[in-house]
């Protein structure tokens, strides 16, 4: 019986015969160019749709099997982590870069994020997300990690998920530099794959409380 195929980055659909794949696309930002290229891929290898995905990538869905390590090829990129236990996607909003709402550079630090953690193996799944300000089109609220910008800096947010036992991402600190928000995150990734459990980071969070978690990662506050 057919399967996932984590490491070709391919889903497995429901006519449980062909695969979607998810090219990575920091940011959902990219050029007309490689738009093409995807264009041209899926028309050469008959794709049944090419479906816009919430982490924002665009997805080639209903791929023949034995013709996805030659798509890869073609679209010139290793398989992107769009399935497995690693980070799985960076959303980010345009921020300040694009959006007159924007208070701070979500795009700028949503792309650094991308490039140290996209597909980072840990030892459950895990996303991040970064809006320029409150209304957090990012959907920090609802990512394992995420920042929030607002006038005075970043608002550190954890604990997000959805799913059947959704929860809102909490404030864990807020008002901080771009630097000292890096650095927390990195604390928070290295504080979950160091716990080394099954489950999202809200429910870790939740196992040995806020308080004690807080501490953990900022012993100065
Ligand atoms: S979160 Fe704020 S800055 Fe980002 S796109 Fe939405 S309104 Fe604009």
């Amino acid at each position: 019986m057919k399967k996932d195929m984590p490491e070709k980055g391919a889903i497995l659909q429901r006519d449980k015969e062909t695969y979607a794949i998810a090219p990575h696309m920091p940011g959902g930002v990219t050029t007309p160019a490689y738009l093409r290229k995807i264009a041209d891929v899926a028309e050469k290898y008959n794709a049944q749709a090419l479906k816009l995905t919430s982490s924002q990538r665009i997805a080639i869905v209903g791929l023949p099997e034995d013709k996805l390590d030659q798509i890869w090829a073609e679209l010139g990129e290793k398989p992107g982590a769009a399935i497995g236990l690693c980070v799985r996607s960076i959303k980010m909003c345009p921020g300040n870069t694009f959006c007159k709402r924007g208070q701070q550079d979500s795009l700028k630090v949503g792309l650094h994020l991308d490039e140290k953690y996209h597909a980072y193996e840990l030892p459950w799944k895990f996303k991040m997300g970064v809006s320029g300000c409150i209304i957090d089109c990012g959907e920090v609220c609802i990512k394992d990690v995420g920042l929030v910008g607002g006038p005075k800096g970043w608002n550190v947010m954890v604990g997000g998920h959805g799913g059947p036992q959704s929860r809102l991402s909490q404030k864990l600190v807020e008002n901080v530099t771009e630097e000292q928000a890096l650095q927390i995150i990195d604390r928070i990734v290295e504080w979950f794959k160091a716990q080394d459990k099954k489950g999202r980071l809200g429910k870790l969070i939740e196992d040995v409380g806020f308080d004690n978690f807080k501490a953990a990662i900022l012993p100065e506050a």
